[in-house]
């Protein structure tokens, strides 16, 4: 088979920039082995996240130019509006200035205090803002998804019997709602499958239950539907989208992803009377409903995103080189989560790293490890992220213990991801050496943005007790 090159060339380049191991133990130091806050001008290659960070084409940059900056009923958010409402199908567009721009608008305006919303994963930020709404996520993977070294075609699906038995036992009035992620980012980036999508919609349309999905990859996991699953292999990835899409009530989208845009996001729903409280909700936080909270040339770069991103040449590249880098990292015995998701290679750091315990945060330190031995920026998606507190102050930690390494969509070559293979073999085979972390500092929400930590050498059982907890809220 011949190789898949990349189906564009580039017109414009920015540097990137070296710096010495003895740089990065410093600048390690300096930003409390938290990546996050390391400066961007001191990492090599970027594999933080694929969020905003998209290279855009020459025709969003000319859609840029384009852009009408009126305040109301700009040509630039009918371009939208229209690309919007073709692709769900869904009458009420309002445009956010990113995912969870939509996502604390949603639950704000949703009746979901002291209730439950259910997903095969919550995102983060999505989680963030439904416990800031009153309401409690509730994580319902299918068993294959939490299998990280066994691979399997859809581990994105929701666990159907699972859910089915918590509408039973917790009633529909108190479900507020069930959001499907597609594909299943903090799950590996895993696809969910248009049976299981239309198996939960059937669910919730029986209970009344609002479905919703957070479709910030909806293209990628198109794709993969088009790949794996029987009877889709001759349908257009426009076509499946657009299927998908019939199943829900509504969705929120964070352009920043699938939408090849650096800003921007969106709610589409079928509800006049929700869409109408969260447009009164966008005034008041966003902006005007013809812009909420973009400017007019953001509009139009989205619009032309959403219509690139379907194009199948594109996806086959995307999904292959993604799968070209998790296979290098496979052949060298190295642990990583199987099959190979849409946007991201995912290191399993309590295999990678056995002599750490979970305590001492695996995933932080093989992040760190990672940055100082190449200048690679990835993130961790494991107990620094989502780990809590039982009542002793002791960790509940994460199922799975994960690095991800985002491929940002169009940026680097395949000699930058060669380079990439290269550092992880060669920390691979002295990851003895690598140290635990614990905490010194941490926000209550989403922590893993702010937290301050430093290097364990000797086993600790890390109580919340000695850490010191500021105030910092980053919704
Ligand atoms: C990025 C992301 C969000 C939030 O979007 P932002 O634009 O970063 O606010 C929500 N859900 C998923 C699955 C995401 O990947």
């Amino acid at each position: 088979m011949k190789t898949i090159i990349e189906p564009f060339k580039i017109k414009s380049v920015e540097p990137i920039y070296f710096t010495t191991i003895e740089e990065r133990k410093q600048i390690l130091e300096n930003a409390f082995y938290n990546p996050f806050l390391i400066a961007a001008q001191h990492v090599l290659i970027d594999l933080l996240t694929d969020s905003g960070t998209s290279a855009m084409s020459s025709n969003q940059w000319a859609g840029i130019m384009k852009g009408d900056e009126s305040y109301a009923g700009s040509s630039s958010f009918m371009h939208f509006e229209q690309t919007v409402k073709q692709l769900t199908g869904m009458p009420f567009i309002i445009p956010t200035h990113q995912g969870r721009a939509s996502e604390k608008i949603l639950f704000s305006c949703l009746d979901c205090k002291d209730k439950y919303v259910v997903s095969n994963t919550l995102f983060d930020t999505t989680r963030a803002n439904i416990e800031f709404a009153g309401a409690t996520g509730v994580d319902l993977l299918c068993a294959e998804g939490k299998q990280c070294l066994i691979p399997a075609p859809f581990k994105g699906n929701m666990d159907v019997d699972a859910l089915q038995s918590f509408i039973k036992e917790k009633t529909s009035s108190a479900i507020a709602m069930v959001i499907m992620t597609i594909t299943n980012n903090s799950g590996g980036g895993q696809p969910v499958s248009m049976q299981n999508i239309r198996e939960v919609s059937a669910i919730c349309k029986r209970n009344g239950i609002p479905f919703f999905i957070d479709a910030c990859r909806f293209a990628e996991n198109s794709f993969f539907i088009k790949l794996r699953e029987e009877g889709y292999a001759n349908v257009s990835v426009d076509e499946i989208a657009r299927e998908i899409f019939t199943y829900a009530d509504g969705c929120t989208m964070s352009a920043k992803k699938d939408a090849f845009a650096n800003i921007g996001g969106f709610l589409a729903m079928h509800d006049p009377a929700l869409a109408e409280k969260c447009r009164n909700l966008l005034i008041i936080a966003e902006g005007f409903p013809t812009y909420g909270g973009l400017a007019g040339r953001d509009l139009e770069a989205i619009a032309v995103g959403l219509k690139e991103v379907t194009d199948e040449s594109y996806l086959r590249y995307r999904v292959k080189s993604i799968e070209y880098l998790f296979n290098k990292l496979k052949d060298a015995a190295i642990p990583v989560m199987q099959p190979s998701g849409g946007h991201a290679v995912y290191l399993d750091a309590k295999a990678f790293l056995p002599h750490i315990p979970v305590e001492q945060y695996p995933g932080q330190a093989l992040v760190c490890a990672l940055y100082l031995e190449g200048g690679i920026r990835s993130v961790e998606i494991g107990s620094l992220m989502f780990g809590k507190y039982d009542e002793d102050g002791r960790l509940i930690p994460n199922t799975m213990e994960l690095v991800r390494l985002a491929i940002p969509r169009r940026v680097y070559t395949q000699s930058h991801i060669d380079y990439v293979a290269e550092v992880i073999i060669a920390l691979f085979q002295k990851r003895n050496n690598i140290e635990g972390l614990r905490i010194v500092e941490e926000a209550p929400i989403l922590r893993h943005f702010t937290a301050k930590l430093e290097p364990v050498p000797v086993i600790n059982t890390n109580i919340k007790n000695n850490i010191k907890t500021s105030n910092l809220i980053t919704v």
